[in-house]
């Protein structure tokens, strides 16, 4: 039976104080933006997300984006293009990208993929596009970031086509219908936020993007601090969700691994070899 490989890349990074995650560190620490290109054997390659890209400087110069810039002390290192390119992925041979919720940090490189369908949850961007700029800035949604032709490329997938996995405590969508790649329903912390399935030649990973950002929330009890709530899209749902996936990282059956957490710069140490990570505090 076949397998998926996948890859890890830095896309940018913002800096926020790590205090508002785990209540005792009272430094800035680096969010690191990272996606992810997965080798499907049919499919070939599959982005989930793009980090910041070129495009997220341009982006955020306009009012109201402005402020988000200085807020999130963001920097893009490179378009997620030629990080790919830097390990033998050509943009154009990227035919997929699942786009996990429509944040600045996620989406910033869709422009670099001209070939590539866009799969996400039905709610994730229509939640985001009627609302007005200034909500839309206040939501980190950067309506510049999507290529002119986006929604010609748009795959939308409707609600009810997430049903409750056999695996996992939430409602997942299997992108391909051949258990691979599994897009898994994270309600929370963006609309229609989803996290990914994937079925590798190891451990089967569970990509839970943003659904939790370092790892401390989900190895023991505790919510975040006020503040950090406050860019949640539903509270409510964000603190269910991280409920659910405490029982996941018990069970003890997938490597979680979230977008901006430690595990997942672990994953791009062990990939380059030898490059020093951030001592892990969280
Ligand atoms: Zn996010
Ligand atoms: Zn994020």
């Amino acid at each position: 039976m076949s397998n998926v490989d996948v890859r890890f890349f830095n896309g940018g990074y913002c800096r926020q104080l790590l205090a508002l995650v785990d209540h005792r560190s009272w430094k800035f620490a680096r969010f690191h933006a990272v996606f992810l290109a997965v080798r499907h054997p049919r499919e070939g390659w599959v982005l989930i997300d793009t980090g910041y890209g070129d495009a997220f400087k341009q982006a955020s110069q306009r009012w109201p984006w402005r402020p988000c810039r200085w807020l999130m002390l963001m920097r893009a290192e490179a378009s997620a293009a030629g990080t790919l390119a830097e390990t033998g992925i050509a943009a154009d041979a990227v035919r997929h990208v699942v786009i996990t919720h429509f944040h600045g940090g996620h989406i910033g490189g869709l422009k670099d993929f001209p070939a590539a369908r866009f799969h996400y949850h039905e709610n994730a961007l229509r939640s985001l596009a009627r609302l007005t700029e200034r909500r839309q800035a206040l939501s980190a949604f950067f309506p510049a970031l999507l290529p002119g032709d986006f929604s010609k490329r748009a795959r939308w997938i409707a609600s009810e086509r997430f049903a409750q996995d056999a695996e996992v405590p939430f409602l997942s969508h299997d992108l391909f219908g051949d258990g691979l790649i599994r897009l898994v329903h994270l309600p929370g912390h963006a609309p229609g936020h989803v996290g990914v399935l994937l079925k590798t030649e190891g451990r089967r990973i569970f990509y839970a993007a943003d659904a939790f950002w370092r790892s401390c929330q989900i190895e023991k009890p505790g919510g975040l601090m006020l503040p950090a709530y406050a860019v949640q899209w539903n509270a409510d749902a964000y603190d269910a969700t991280i409920a659910r996936l405490r029982e996941v990282h018990q069970s003890g059956q997938w490597e979680l691994i979230a977008c901006h957490g430690a595990e997942a710069q672990q994953k791009i140490a062990n990939a380059r070899r030898a490059v020093p990570v951030e001592k892990r505090t969280c």
